[in-house]
């Protein structure tokens, strides 16, 4: 990402900057509730004219840089309805569930992992505080590292920690849901709206929306709306394999539609109930799988960072509780204004879900390995990434408010100009005197290549301040000089720099290279490669 000037920009806290986050989503024609006009659907979001146009140029930058990096990396687009019993092979049946905890007073719900997790995140918090407090004492000679592991009230919180982490991971590994309704009574857990520890006990959520397929309800089965893309790569191996001839290693790619019925869906678009996943299942030779496992780590945290968000806003989060499919699992957090969260998860699923569904199916799902001169059951390493997720952490770290030199605020997204959803506005400087004719002009030109705005009401600054808040990367004003045959600027334009803010006059013939050259997905996915 262009970084503007940080000595600009107005600091807010992260609340602060998450709701301003979401009212510049709904103002600008990101995103609206789902429904609106009949007081919105719980978790349920539509995305507007703008919004679509940036999650379809993150799609596109996912897809890219799998299928068309990767020549053993294929596409396809699998049904969201698949034969019920893909979940009882999957394992979501009989596992795809959330603990479920109620608070008697507020009657609100909460799903009681996070609950303990929040609880951890505060005791994490702490430390950070006597740190930072320390770190202020003690000035330049400062050394954090030491005073973590010597500090006795840090040692007793980081003890806390570990001690309530690895009850947690106990009672999640022995599905003991009594220990975990104890882990909470004991770290003396309150509800955040009734502020009481009157608890319900735990119990577990099934988060799949089932629905009936058949006209006849007689014969209408139950089928599930599917909650994670997937299967619908599993149940299509071998058809891939085969009709692509693909060999070993070799992925699929996914990007669609997924539904969960969460429990408590909060946090805008982080967690919905109706969401998008991008989803790549490499078919690996076993016993090669780690491997896999470390490569697909770092080419997916090389992705992240060619978006030039600042490298400390992103982690690695080794799972404590394995899924059952899984042998190694990790999640790339991002820092996302109410915290370190989960963007994207990478998992070794070994021939868990290929095995199931052979058994389930009755068909045999394995490769024939001309070098080992046997058949196998691939090993798989996934990567499933949020499209939603990845659309917040971009905007909530895009969105700048800066103090210009005049005194006046501007609002601005900084994205990758190859994402941004508008490259360039085209704004005649007046609405007479032939400028909007020639204005359009050069509209036709770009908009074979790129999504442009043409724009000609309000003063040409307040035009400048519409699209900065949407982003684009470039503005292009259209002056009396342009149309003078007579001026020595005729037929020049002058091209305005999102970021800098920086003017400059160029000849029109030069736009479509200019443009070209900042918004070109080419150089973020060459930098994937070097
Ligand atoms: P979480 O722990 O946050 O519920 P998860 O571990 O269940 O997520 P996965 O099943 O690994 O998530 O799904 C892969 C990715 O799909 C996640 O990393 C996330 O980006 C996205 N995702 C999962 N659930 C949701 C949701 N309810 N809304 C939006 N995105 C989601």
């Amino acid at each position: 990402m262009i970084t503007t000037d940080p000595e600009k920009q107005i600091p807010v806290n992260k609340e602060d900057l998450f709701k301003n986050v979401i009212s510049h989503s709904k103002e600008y024609g990101f995103i609206f509730p789902s429904s609106e006009i009949y007081d919105g659907l719980s978790a349920v979001y539509d995305y507007g004219q703008l919004g679509v146009e940036l999650k379809k140029n993150i799609r596109e930058y996912w897809w890219k840089s799998m299928t068309q990096l990767h020549e053993n990396i294929v596409g396809i687009d699998a049904a969201i309805f698949m034969h019920p019993t893909t979940w009882k092979a999957s394992g979501h049946v009989d596992a795809f569930n959330d603990p479920l905890i109620d608070n008697k007073d507020s009657k609100k719900r909460y799903r009681a992992d996070v609950l303990i997790d929040d609880h951890l995140a505060k005791i994490e918090s702490k430390i950070d505080k006597e740190i930072e407090k320390a770190a202020k004492r003690f000035g330049e000679t400062f050394d954090a590292k030491m005073y973590r592991s010597t500090n006795p009230r840090v040692l007793e919180y980081q003890k806390k920690i570990e001690e309530i982490s690895g009850r947690f991971k106990t009672a999640l590994t022995n599905n003991d849901l009594v220990e975990v309704k104890q882990i909470i009574i004991d770290c003396e857990i309150v509800c955040p709206v009734s502020g009481s520890r009157n608890w319900t006990d735990v119990r577990q959520f099934n988060l799949m929306f089932s629905t009936q397929m058949g006209s006849v309800s007689e014969d209408a089965g139950t089928i599930y709306l599917r909650p994670e893309t997937a299967q619908g790569i599993f149940v299509n191996f071998l058809n891939v394999q085969k009709s692509g001839r693909m060999k070993i290693p070799f992925g699929i790619a996914q990007t669609g539609k997924a539904f969960r019925n969460e429990i408590v869906a909060r946090q805008f678009i982080f967690r919905m109930r109706e969401f998008e996943q991008m989803e790549m299942q490499f078919f690996v030779k076993p016993g090669t799988e780690m491997d896999w496992y470390a490569y697909w780590k770092e080419a997916r945290m090389k992705w992240h960072t060619s978006l030039g968000s600042p490298m400390d806003k992103y982690r690695f989060h080794d799972h404590i509780k394995l899924a059952h499919y899984a042998n190694a699992a990790c999640d790339i957090e991002f820092e996302f204004p109410f915290g370190f969260k989960e963007l994207e998860g990478i998992h070794s699923r070994t021939d868990f879900d290929l095995k199931s569904h052979e058994q389930h199916s009755g068909k045999k799902l394995q490769y024939f390995d001309p070098e080992e001169n046997k058949n196998y059951v691939p090993y798989v390493v996934e990567t499933s990434i949020g499209l939603d997720r990845m659309f917040l952490a971009l905007l909530s770290d895009a969105y700048k408010n800066e103090v210009l030199e005049d005194g006046t605020i501007r609002d601005v997204l900084n994205l990758p100009a190859f994402l941004a959803p508008v490259k360039a506005a085209i704004l005649p400087l007046v609405k007479k005197d032939g400028l909007p004719e020639k204005a359009k002009e050069i509209m036709n030109i770009l908009k074979f290549d790129h999504l442009c705005h043409y724009d000609e009401k309000d003063s040409i600054g307040k035009r400048y301040r519409r699209q900065d808040a949407i982003g684009t990367p470039f503005c292009i004003t259209i002056d009396h000089e342009t149309t003078d045959p007579s001026s020595a600027n005729y037929n020049t334009v002058t091209i305005r720099h999102r970021d800098t803010m920086r003017q400059e006059r160029v000849k029109v013939d030069q736009l479509p290279g200019i443009i070209e050259e900042k918004v070109s997905m080419k150089k973020a996915l060459k930098s994937l490669e070097a």
